[in-house]
């Protein structure tokens, strides 16, 4: 069994946008299943599904993140592999065009799982990341929601992948510019395991989205992940865990997608809006969707 779903994001999706979103979220899902039936692991899978949303400027992640109140960007990326529940990944981080990649890395080859901001740059140059100017990343969407909204909006557009392998190995990874006009060095749920993403073999994964205070406040991933292990199926485990994260905070704005151990998927969203595209060996289908259009 090989599994893999993708997200573009909860919050208001603008309907101009729905189509865009469809089709980089259905493109990445297409990148990633390609890689596991070429034999990769559920980390390539991620990684490869994750980057090519990081490169869509329809979405706040990479190239078309979300600015900063200083009108910048500032990254976070994190990345989990369910064999080790080792985690890689990085906050504040400015011009690096792929941080997934970056997150990959520190998985692989460091004992630590988070560097933020200048010390996540220093160890991107020394694995041999080429930086970019921060400014090539801003695109003028982004520029022009900055300057006309010029107040916090909400979330929204964030990227995020989970896989399941040929070896039933799962992985979970996310990317994103965060929270518009977010003060600098803010740092959301998408870097950190067990609030914004977990994956453990045997169990499955989740990644989540939404406003990252009220997604770390409730360890949203972590409890979705009591769900599965509890034996709901991926679809009843998203709906349990969004329903319990209402209940724990009222209002609250998140969504997740989450991946059973047999490969099954399921999202649940309490914004508006939440879009992903899924492909299993179960279900070929790969069209993008925005839930709650
Ligand atoms: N969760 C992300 C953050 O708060 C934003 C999002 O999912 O759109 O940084």
């Amino acid at each position: 069994m090989q599994s893999i779903i993708v997200h573009g994001g909860a919050g208001q999706i603008p309907p101009e946008t729905h189509e865009s979103h469809r089709r980089g979220c259905a493109n990445a899902a297409v990148l990633g299943w390609q890689m596991l039936n070429d034999g990769g692991s559920a980390l390539d899978a991620v990684e490869a599904a994750v980057r090519s949303l990081e490169d869509d400027p329809a979405f706040n992640a990479g190239h078309g993140a979300a600015l900063t109140i200083d009108g910048e960007v500032e990254l976070d990326a994190g990345i989990m592999s369910g064999a080790t529940l080792k985690a890689g990944a990085v906050g504040a981080l400015s011009g690096f065009a792929n941080p997934i990649s970056i997150a990959r890395r520190l998985l692989e080859k460091s004992d630590h799982d988070l560097l933020v901001a200048d010390g996540a740059a220093s160890f991107a140059l020394a694995q041999g990341f080429e930086p970019v100017s921060p400014a090539s990343l801003i695109t003028e969407r982004q520029r022009t929601l900055f300057e006309t909204l010029r107040t916090s909006a909400g979330p929204g557009d964030t990227v995020g992948a989970l896989a399941l392998d040929a070896d039933d190995n799962i992985a979970a990874a996310l990317s994103t510019g965060g929270y518009r006009f977010k003060w600098r060095g803010r740092v959301g749920d998408s870097p950190i395991p067990g609030a914004g993403l977990y994956a453990q073999n045997g169990v499955g994964a989740v990644a989540c989205t939404g406003v990252g205070e009220h997604i770390m406040r409730t360890g949203l991933a972590l409890r979705a992940m009591f769900w599965l292990e509890a034996g709901k199926p991926a679809p009843d485990a998203a709906t349990a865990a969004i329903e319990q994260f209402q209940r724990l905070l009222p209002g609250g704005q998140a969504g997740l997608i989450i991946m059973d151990a047999q490969g099954g998927v399921g999202w649940a969203h309490s914004t508006p809006y939440l879009s992903y595209a899924y492909r299993t060996s179960a279900d070929s289908n790969v069209a993008g969707a925005v839930s709650g259009a």
